[in-house]
């Protein structure tokens, strides 16, 4: 296949992480891009801009790039980064930091993406997922009553442009650790390992992980809520209370009948529609608390629900003190569960007959989450030091902080913190984060960790767009934080918050 166009045609149509990475790689031996960053991009977009459709794209990101900085163009030059986890969080920074010039690697361990789970999102993320081509890649975004879009659906669509403006991404590749510079002039590394035997990886070239092919400035951890990132960089967590209820989700196959398309999306809490949750407790056994139903590519049902009455309904085999205990696979009764959410489902008015949609194992995609105990980190970002060289390690997404799925604060907070990161990185950058002194790194540090407050405060939708409208309508939203948060005290703002250092 040797027409640019062509190649990405099938690119723009690819549906699963390794078919977008190797129609990319078509592209690139197509065109002859052996470079990758924004050099890459500009030489695929020389060879195709006579597509319309492909013309219509690289219009809309060279826009986007060129809102990305407020100094000189390409702030990140330079910086090299390396991003833990190809999910929104990650995917987003990795965006913005490569649209600013920096060379950057993603690494997932899963080479699947299957999470039908769908993320509410605010009108300021619409926005920006407009701006990056959502709606290019996928014509239903946000197109219905409520705006939302599939977690899967999201990872397709920013592994694409990632990929297009010349970013790596290496699949079934695990973080483990850092590796210490050997001494001076050496620099910080990482150990990785891979993990071939997945079935999605066949036929997949291995990774080369040689630690010396892999010195970095930057580490970001974007690995869930989860994070090993966040564990072997010893950052600190605080817990805080989450609501007293349990999540629930599940997924019914969506077949776009006209009886389907005419549901009406909604998101409910209990004390506004008393009469509601009345009658889907009688119909199912299970007292709710908050309600949301999303038509997306499934019919998506998110729920806070009480633990008792689960537990009297028999959707637990045991009662067990311990949330995670109880939430073991082996304690849920299966056929309880889905009886119950197929009553819920019914009550909400979904068609009869309509199966589950599945999971990656064949299963019926259905969880049950602990919502109850959330975590935060208490600083965003730390700068590991060995002799005398600095590794940046910043934490982004839900391993910054644990999302509450109902309200859709991951979702949103993502893309929020995203370009929080890239904001500070820039600036980092700028500063020269081999030389520049320590204070005034910390200063940058410190700005990012005043960001973050605000960024735990930004609690829904609406609170969101009302700080939007108020900020000066001469102030186009961008990475600086002052252009998305209305409390942003700015540069001079006193602060008594310390990031923390460690030495290795
Ligand atoms: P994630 O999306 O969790 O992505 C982290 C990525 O890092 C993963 O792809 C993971 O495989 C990878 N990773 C982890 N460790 C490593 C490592 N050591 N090396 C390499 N890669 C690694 N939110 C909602 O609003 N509604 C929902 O219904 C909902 N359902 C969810 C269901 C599940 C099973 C999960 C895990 C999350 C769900 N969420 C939901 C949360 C939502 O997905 C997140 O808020 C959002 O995806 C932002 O996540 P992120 O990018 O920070 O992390």
């Amino acid at each position: 296949m040797a027409d640019p166009v062509k190649a990405v045609q099938n690119f723009f149509r690819a549906e699963t992480f390794i078919d977008v990475v190797n129609t990319m790689r078509d592209i690139r031996e197509v065109c002859g891009t052996a470079e990758h960053g924004l050099a890459a991009y500009e030489e695929i977009k020389a060879q195709t801009s006579g597509f319309f459709q492909c013309k219509q794209l690289w219009d809309l990101l060279d826009k986007k790039q060129a809102s990305c900085t407020t100094y000189e163009k390409q702030d990140c030059k330079g910086l090299k980064v390396l991003v833990v986890g190809a999910g929104p969080a990650g995917l987003r920074t990795a965006i913005d930091l490569i649209m600013q010039g920096a060379e950057v690697l993603v690494v997932e361990k899963r080479p699947y993406l299957t999470r039908n789970n769908v993320l509410h999102l605010w009108k300021s993320t619409v926005q920006e997922g407009i701006e990056l081509g959502m709606k290019f890649f996928y014509k239903k975004f946000c197109a219905g009553g409520m705006d939302h879009i599939s977690i899967r659906r999201v990872q397709i669509n920013l592994t694409k442009v990632f990929l297009i403006l010349g970013g790596q991404l290496q699949l079934g590749v695990t973080f483990n650790d850092f590796i210490k510079p050997t001494g001076p002039g050496v620099g910080w590394s990482v150990d990785m390992s891979y993990d071939g035997d997945q079935e999605e990886l066949r036929g997949a070239p291995v990774p080369d992980l040689d630690p010396d092919d892999f010195k970095f400035d930057v580490v970001v951890g974007a690995d869930g809520e989860a994070t090993h990132v966040g564990k072997v960089a010893d950052f600190e967590y605080k817990t805080f209370q989450g609501p007293r209820a349990l999540g629930i989700t599940f997924n019914f196959k969506n077949a776009n009948t006209v009886e389907e398309l005419t549901l009406d999306e909604f998101g409910i809490i209990r004390y506004c529609k008393p009469q509601t949750f009345e009658a889907v407790a009688n119909k199912s056994g299970i007292e709710l608390e908050t309600l949301t139903y999303y038509r997306d590519e499934t019919h998506y049902y998110v729920m806070a629900a009480t633990k008792d009455s689960m537990v009297k309904q028999g959707v637990f085999k045991e009662n067990l003190a311990e949330i995670p205990d109880l939430l073991q696979k082996e304690n849920i009764d299966q056929a309880k569960f889905e009886e119950a959410a197929q009553y819920i489902a019914e009550e909400c008015g979904l068609p009869d007959g309509l199966d589950f949609a599945q999971n990656r194992y064949g299963e019926p995609d259905m969880g049950i989450f602990d919502f109850t105990k959330k975590k935060a980190v208490t600083h965003p970002c730390k700068i590991l030091e060995h002799e005398g060289q600095r590794l940046m390690v910043a934490m982004v997404g839900d391993a910054l902080i644990a999302p509450f799925w109902p309200q859709g604060t991951g979702g949103n907070r993502c893309f929020l913190g995203a370009r929080d990161l890239a904001w500070m990185l820039a600036q980092y950058n700028l500063a020269g984060p081999a030389t520049a002194p320590m204070d005034s790194i910390l200063k940058i540090m410190q700005d990012h960790e005043l960001t973050f407050r605000l960024l735990q405060e930004s609690p829904d939708s609406l609170m969101n767009d009302l700080q939007l409208s108020k900020l000066p309508k001469d102030k186009k939203r961008g990475c600086d934080p002052s252009t998305r948060y209305l409390r942003y005290p700015g540069e001079n703002a006193e602060t008594n918050l310390h990031p923390q250092m460690r030495h290795r």
